[in-house]
């Protein structure tokens, strides 16, 4: 890219905030790669030549409508919490900071309407305001948007309860713009939100999501600890399978514990540990079934207790907040995204943990996908070299498990593309210069 035609890029977008500033152009073209020691150096110098932060639907419309004229790269930037490099502008260009378009626009019984740059946040706030609430969120959901989530997200926190997000009919529908030097409003909804759902950013920019709402519920953080960590999966298991209303299962070995600092008072390293969310309603019934399986109460807290007793809310203990609070304490410890076996047994899990030894901390997400429980293992792994790494992938396949790997930043590559190619053709009519987040998706590189 040359000077020249950032600059005839920047005079074609007018008022539109942007900037070249080296500082502001580094930090927007970071993500939460760092979790991965082999994306790291491979991702050091990719830099944005412009950042630029549309306020409107119009001032995003300028921005593509230069981007298309001038053929500048578009990677478009939410909160910056993708693990994969998602949001690391490969070829330069412009990044699209989507973080000033961020209004509530309507909230209805049974829907939310919203713009794509708005923080997660800000829209469970708005569902709770009028008693309803978000099926799932991101345990980033501060600093995460909702078109961030869409376009780089899996599941989350109410993912055992609700489904993973592509199958839990979260996502009612979704107007993107199209890449061209005239844009164009598409608006999807039903099978065909899938084209934009995962895509990083490659099939349209996400303007606006509407989302399905529930009826909010009284969310209890608990914890209840184990002797064993097959102990800790045979009561998750048990507990996925029962009627109990429950919106997290985050599974954590002992191990974990001094990661875990806000919350030592009741996770100290002498047992396993199921953390969860529990509707008030079923609290007393949860560790009814836990103690069958010798686990005993340690923590249940309403929000507000909480917050009083300044504990980490028991969303920000799971999912990649598990790792980040790892990785917090030691930069060593890099992870691996798994696919459980299903069933997966409690014996399996005690195999695994005594197998690998020091080298891999077990830790589990409960979601469910068609009904069925869709157990994604987190392990923490002792980072040693990219060949052991993938050592450690093929020991995992060896016993059923399916690797969503976090150590590539070509789409195709995690395991979660589609086969059929029905998201690239419709890339094709969305983007039809190849300008967006060029780089990621392997077919077109
Ligand atoms: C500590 C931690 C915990 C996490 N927990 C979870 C979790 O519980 N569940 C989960 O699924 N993920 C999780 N993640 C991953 C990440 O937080 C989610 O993918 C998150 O929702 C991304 O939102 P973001 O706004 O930061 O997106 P970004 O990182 O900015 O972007 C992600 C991708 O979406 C694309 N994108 C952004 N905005 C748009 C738009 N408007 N239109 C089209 N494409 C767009 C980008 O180009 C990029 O490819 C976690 C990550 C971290 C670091």
């Amino acid at each position: 890219m040359t000077v020249q035609t950032i600059e005839q890029f920047r005079q074609d977008i007018g008022s539109v905030f942007s900037t070249v500033e080296d500082r502001e152009r580094a930090m927007k073209s970071r993500d939460f790669h760092w979790y991965s020691p082999v994306l790291t150096p491979q991702l050091k110098d990719c830099m944005a030549d412009v950042v630029v932060q549309p306020q409107t639907q119009a001032e995003i419309e300028a921005v593509v409508a230069a981007a298309a004229k001038h053929r500048l790269p578009i990677t478009v930037r939410g909160g910056g919490t993708g693990n994969y490099g998602q949001a690391v502008p490969l070829q330069g260009g412009i990044v699209l900071d989507m973080t000033r378009f961020n209004k509530v626009l309507a909230v209805e019984d049974g829907s939310i309407r919203i713009e794509a740059g708005a923080y997660i946040k800000s829209a469970l706030d708005a569902a709770l305001a009028t008693g309803q609430q978000l099926m799932m969120y991101p345990s980033t959901m501060q600093s995460a948007t909702v078109g961030g989530y869409l376009g780089g997200g899996f599941a989350g926190i109410g993912s055992v309860k609700h489904g993973i997000i592509r199958d839990s009919g979260m996502i009612q529908s979704l107007k993107i713009m199209t890449v061209e030097e005239s844009p164009k409003i598409m608006t999807l909804s039903g099978a065909d939100v899938g084209f934009v759902f995962h895509a990083w950013g490659t099939t349209g920019i996400i303007i606006e999501a509407q989302l399905k709402l529930v009826p909010a519920v009284k969310w209890i953080d608990c914890i209840a600890t184990f002797p064993t960590y097959g102990d800790t999966i045979a009561f998750g298991n048990a507990a996925f399978a029962s009627d109990l209303d429950i919106f997290l299962l985050s599974a954590v070995e002992k191990r974990f514990a001094p990661f875990y600092k806000r919350t030592q008072a009741y996770f100290d390293g002498s047992r396993d540990a199921m953390f969860s969310m529990v509707n008030e309603k079923d609290v007393d019934a949860f560790f009814a079934l836990a103690a069958k399986f010798n686990g005993v109460r340690s923590m249940a807290v309403s929000e507000a207790e909480s917050a009083d007793a300044k504990l980490r809310p028991i969303h920000q203990t799971a999912f990649n907040h598990t790792t980040l609070m790892a990785l917090q304490v030691d930069r060593s410890w890099t992870y691996l995204q798994i696919v459980m076996p299903d069933p997966f047994t409690p014996e399996l899990a005690e195999k695994q943990l005594k197998y690998f030894g020091d080298e891999v901390l077990m830790h589990h997400e409960y979601t469910r996908e068609n009904g069925r429980p869709r157990i994604g293992g987190l392990p923490l792994i002792k980072f040693t070299t990219e060949a052991r790494l993938n050592e450690i992938m093929r020991i995992f396949e060896a016993d059923g498990c399916m690797i969503n790997n976090p150590h590539i930043f070509k789409l195709e590559d995690g395991g979660r593309f589609d086969p059929e190619g029905r998201k690239m053709a419709f890339r094709k009519q969305v983007d039809p210069l190849g300008l967006m987040n060029p780089g990621k998706l392997r077919s077109l590189s």
